[in-house]
């Protein structure tokens, strides 16, 4: 914890340190030093037809063509406060430069026919009191290295805050809460839909089903920096 504030503190007073370990970055470094980015426990998800992500958001009649995620997510590990560091501490373009890192790394194949980049929504209250949404973030690194147009076609509706639900309840809590506005704009599309971690699945799974029961024609694939393991 004491190490964790320091970090964080760190990376306040000096953005260009590596927001993993806090070592000075040098040129050509970003975010992470380059020990961290091999270092980096990656899940190589994509590699696989249907993998963890697809397992986790089976959902008969939800078909999800590829899904990929950069990083399993290790409660309290140096690249679990990282994507908190992005999400909570004002630093947008630490989820920026990780979309676009991760985009890189997937090389153009894995965008090959993706026509949309969509971020998973935060409620308007949420987007207001931290100023950004970190998956739009992510969305606009990866469209920075793939050229692909990020919508804006998902909205959240309001539900009581999370944290201190049983996963079921969470679950269950944010199975309806996504919905899509001017579906006709989507209709055909092939469409990627981003956050920047996949716990349970049931905020992804929304986002999903929103999308295919407001434009049956759309084919839906998923990008994560980071997700949990199965429970
Ligand atoms: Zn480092």
């Amino acid at each position: 914890m004491a190490i964790s504030i320091i970090n964080q503190f760190l990376n306040i007073i000096f953005p260009n340190n590596c927001h993993v370990c806090g070592n000075s970055l040098v040129d050509g470094e970003e975010t992470m030093c380059l020990t961290c980015r091999l270092n980096l426990p990656r899940t190589n998800f994509h590699s696989e037809p249907f993998n963890e992500i697809h397992q986790r958001l089976a959902t008969p009649g939800l078909p999800i063509d590829k899904a990929a995620a950069w990083f399993h997510y290790f409660r309290d590990n140096p690249y679990a406060r990282m994507l908190q560091t992005a999400k909570y501490n004002q630093s947008p373009e630490i989820a920026r430069h990780l979309g676009r890192d991760f985009a890189n790394e997937l090389g153009l194949d894995f965008f090959n026919g993706i026509d949309i980049l969509m971020p998973v929504p935060l409620h308007i209250t949420k987007f207001l009191k931290r100023g950004y949404n970190q998956a739009e973030e992510i969305a606009l690194g990866v469209s920075s290295v793939t050229g692909i147009p990020i919508a804006d076609n998902l909205r959240m509706r309001r539900h009581s805050t999370q944290t201190r639900k049983s996963a079921t309840q969470r679950a269950a809590n944010a199975s309806n809460i996504a919905y899509v506005t001017y579906p006709e704009e989507l209709a055909d599309k092939h469409i990627l839909v981003i956050d920047d971690i996949i716990t349970t699945g049931s905020t992804m799974l929304s986002c999903l089903k929103a999308l295919k029961t407001a434009e049956p024609s759309v084919k839906l694939s998923v990008f994560t920096l980071a997700a949990t393991h199965a429970e």
